[in-house]
């Protein structure tokens, strides 16, 4: 089968294409044909080496994976080959006490797909059988592959690590992305008024067209006092953030009184000072978000079968071009998905 591999890590790290033996299922294992990989900044993390983890190259990227059973391992009845799937990037044990209570996000021997283990860029991936989730019918390959990654990181923001109350006012930073296109539709979809941030003028017409109030330019240096004057005065409820660095201190100026910022990344920087007289005095909370649970990529498929929730994708490249997504993605030059296609 055919890979891309990441062989040496940098900006842009070196890719390899080899031609590797099929991969055939060990016991509790599943083989997929691969139809579709989305890119995500976890893979520029991966490439640059900037990743807090230790991680051994040769390594295939890409966790954002849907397709079709190809072989299946010893002991398997609940999957054929031809099965439509995608994959649960956030591979688990399965038998923590986290993930006995359906807390697959923070298994105690969690791994990631294409980061831990070989991912998605490539004809095969071979994966535990307890990652797969069915795809639904009405769901096409490339939609599932730019969805269950970020839109499931959103699903599980919004509807897991938070509540979200018809009426409230819902915040989603960079509403061009993954994760912001997708918090957009679902706070919307639970009632929520949605203002989102952008960089240039086509990415906030994204997102209005996906369904926010309004926007406000995140290259104004006072777009927190935009939010406040858009709220009354008062700020949001819930802001959705995967950004951090000084995005996140900003995100604290929008947040009206017992509001929740919600955080799932740090693209811009992973330490922030955070002044604690308001949060306190506020009674605002700061809560974390990691990847998703099982019933988030589940809803998350439902949501796009039945209409609800849109992927928004930027382009397609075949596996022979996996390292100009790479590049692309890296030139923030991106609305919306970048997928690859064995
Ligand atoms: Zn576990």
């Amino acid at each position: 089968m055919r890979t891309c591999q990441l062989t040496a890590h940098g900006q842009p790290g070196r890719f390899e294409f080899r031609n590797l033996p099929d991969p055939s299922p060990g016991e509790g294992e599943i083989v997929v044909n691969v139809r579709a990989s989305g890119l995500n900044h976890l893979d520029l993390w991966l490439e640059s080496g900037g990743l807090p983890i230790k991680v051994s190259l040769p390594r295939t990227p890409g966790g954002e994976i849907a397709g079709v059973v190809a072989a299946v391992g010893l002991g398997m009845t609940d999957w054929q080959p031809g099965d439509r799937v995608a994959i649960q990037s956030n591979i688990f044990c399965g038998e923590c006490e986290f993930c006995r209570r359906g807390e697959e996000s923070i298994c105690l021997r969690g791994e990631l797909l294409g980061v831990g283990r070989d991912g998605g860029f490539a004809e095969q991936v071979v994966v535990p059988a307890r990652a797969l989730v069915r795809m639904p019918k009405d769901v096409d390959f490339l939609t599932s592959a730019a969805l269950t990654l970020a839109g499931s990181t959103a699903m599980h923001m919004l509807t897991d690590r938070t509540q979200v109350r018809a009426g409230d006012w819902v915040l989603a930073i960079g509403g061009a992305s993954g994760v912001g296109s997708a918090a957009i539709q679902i706070a919307r979809q639970l009632g929520a008024r949605v203002i989102s941030t952008g960089s240039t003028e086509t990415k906030r017409q994204l997102a209005l067209q996906l369904g926010a109030d309004a926007v406000v330019d995140s290259t104004n240096p006072d777009w927190p006092g935009e939010v406040r004057q858009l709220t009354g005065k008062r700020g949001v409820d819930l802001v959705v953030e995967h950004v951090g660095g000084e995005v996140l201190p900003k995100c604290f100026e929008c947040l009206a009184r017992g509001g929740t910022i919600v955080t799932c990344g740090a693209t811009a920087g992973r330490e922030v000072s955070l002044n604690l007289w308001p949060l306190f005095v506020k009674q605002q909370k700061l809560v974390g978000s990691y990847g998703r649970n099982r019933r988030d990529i589940q809803a998350t498929l439902e949501w796009a079968a039945a209409g609800k929730l849109k992927p928004v994708i930027d382009s397609v490249f075949p596996l022979a071009e996996t390292p100009a997504a790479f590049a692309k993605l890296r030139s923030r030059a991106v609305l919306g998905k970048l997928l690859i296609e064995p």
